[in-house]
């Protein structure tokens, strides 16, 4: 099977290739490596475009040339969008656009990589794919992430329901693993990175704010079982099972770390100005990828010390 990954140099991205080459698969990669890397993926001798999801032409081209889409590329996380609003929207709008359109006219599959974000300010003991999204005002620019990827759902659904397209989407929560750099923001490398240099760890807010993170090789079980799956114009939650605080986050790095790094908390208003806004409680329930046979074998600690001991042999 030809795989086509679009944003496969990122960090998610790189692991599924590695996985599926491991697999005696053929993947060809198209990523504008605005943030992603190709010297690990040369490396793997992976196929990689240079070029970007909203070149129709060029898309058209590798889609008719492949088996199988997954569609990954898109600005990294929620506070990377906040000030690249006008590209979050036009990945998400014409990049996914054209990758539908390609696929309904060669009759490919696709994957569409959506994200918890989408949920926005849930208050759920757990999320189910059917529950609401509760978006901020658009005057928050911290929103903007989030509804980027609601376009995407909403256009991949258009495209099932009124094409036959056969699209399938998974929703992201907070995925963690080697290779994810800390340049962007997201907590666990920030946090191990800080540890290790003996910096405080800078919790936001008082650190009560809760996410449940899956590790890259539950995450990618999880991808496979839904892309084998039958069932076309599906979502699926996917994610890890332990919610954590982020003070609690903090505490056991430092621990996992033997570090001395004293914890620091900046308030939201201090770091993104006073238009920031996110969610306090992130927990997905997973029970409809557990009905496909999904069943994450890291806990968080393991997570945790299979990354401490990556960022320590590559100081990255
Ligand atoms: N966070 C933090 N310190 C940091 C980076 C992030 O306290 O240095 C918090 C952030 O406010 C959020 C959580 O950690 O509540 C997860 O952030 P991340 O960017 O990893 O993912 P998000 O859930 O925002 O997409």
């Amino acid at each position: 099977m030809h795989y086509l990954i679009t944003g496969g140099a990122g960090f998610i991205g790189t692991h599924l290739t590695k996985r599926l080459l491991e697999k005696g698969q053929q993947v060809s990669i198209l990523d504008n490596l605005t943030t992603g890397r190709a010297e690990r993926l040369t490396e793997l001798n992976a196929n990689v475009i240079v070029g970007c999801v909203t070149d129709r032409e060029l898309v058209s081209r590798l889609v008719a040339a492949s088996d199988y889409i997954i569609h990954l590329a898109c600005i990294v996380g929620v506070r990377l969008a906040m000030h690249k609003g006008i590209e979050t929207l036009k990945i998400s709008y014409l990049g996914t656009e054209n990758l539908l359109e390609a696929a309904t006219l060669h009759q490919k599959e696709i994957f569409i990589a959506s994200s918890s974000a989408i949920y926005g300010k849930i208050s759920q003991l757990s999320v189910t794919e059917k529950d609401d999204s509760l978006l901020g005002a658009s005057s928050k620019a911290s929103w903007l992430y989030s509804v980027g990827k609601l376009v995407e759902e909403h256009l991949s659904l258009a495209y099932f329901r009124e094409r036959g397209t056969k699209i399938k989407i998974g929703r992201f929560f907070n995925v963690i693993g080697c290779y994810q750099t800390d340049s962007y923001g997201m907590v666990v490398p920030n946090f191990v990175r800080q540890a290790l240099k003996g910096s405080p760890l800078t919790v936001y807010e008082d650190g009560s704010q809760t996410r449940t993170f899956g590790y890259i090789e539950d995450i990618l079980d999880g991808v496979e079982l839904i892309t084998a799956s039958g069932a076309h114009g599906q979502i699926y939650n996917l994610g890890g099972f332990e919610e954590i605080s982020i003070l609690e986050l903090a505490l056991k790095i430092k621990s996992l770390t033997s570090s001395a790094s004293p914890i620091e908390f900046i308030p939201y208003a201090a770091a993104f100005g006073s238009n920031f806004e996110e969610t306090r409680k992130r927990v997905p329930n997973i029970s409809r990828l557990r009905q496909l046979g999904y069943s994450p074998r890291y806990s968080l600690d393991n997570a945790l010390r299979e990354i401490i001991a990556h960022h320590t042999l590559c100081k990255n």
